[in-house]
């Protein structure tokens, strides 16, 4: 499994019993970034997608050079205050208070199909609140894209007990 063992674990980070899947590693592979890109483009080559959204800001990282690759726009889905132009946003919950995710009400057209992407899904918090807000925009979400699952958190679970289709290249254990 090249992708998974690129990926390095960094134990206690941001905060003791976390175990932090660092992309970085496979990020500074040629061969593990391209085969990244490469086997998401092959599982979304020919499916009828519009835009991919990428989720800051691991998202994009992902997002932006598979967009490139199936030849459809990327808009940004970013942090409270980021974008420079009208916005909507939806407020989700962390396991410490809450945070917000916006974007550009022009980013999406009605009907508009979208491939969502980060590089990891744990409680499928920040996946959720990102679909919300597309989809109140006039987006259909075609299907959710991760890296990294991590399934013992529950978040690929929900998504799909939810209705979405979601892709994942490799899976760790644990929180
Ligand atoms: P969640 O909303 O719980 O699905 O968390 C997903 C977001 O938090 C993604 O943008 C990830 O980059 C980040 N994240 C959550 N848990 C981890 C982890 N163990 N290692 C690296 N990133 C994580």
């Amino acid at each position: 499994m090249p992708i998974k063992t690129h990926i390095r674990t960094i134990e206690d980070h941001p905060k003791p019993g976390i175990q932090f899947r660092d992309i970085t590693t496979l990020l500074k592979d040629p061969v593990g970034f391209r085969l990244t890109i490469q086997e998401l483009e092959k599982h979304y080559r020919g499916l009828d997608i519009d835009k991919v959204a990428g989720i800051e800001s691991r998202g994009f990282i992902i997002g932006a050079p598979l967009a490139f690759a199936l030849g459809v726009g990327f808009i940004p889905i970013r942090k409270q205050g980021k974008l420079p132009a009208k916005t909507k946003g939806q407020d989700y919950d962390l396991e410490y208070g809450s945070d917000r995710v916006e974007v550009h009400i022009d980013a999406i057209e009605p009907n508009d199909k979208v491939l969502v992407v980060d590089d990891l899904i744990a409680t499928g918090g920040t996946a959720k609140a990102s679909i919300d807000v597309l989809e109140a925009l006039g987006a259909h979400i075609v299907e959710c894209a991760f890296v990294i699952d991590l399934p013992d958190l529950g978040g690929h679970k929900k998504l799909e007990e939810h209705g979405y289709k979601v892709h994942t290249l490799c899976a760790f254990e644990g929180h």
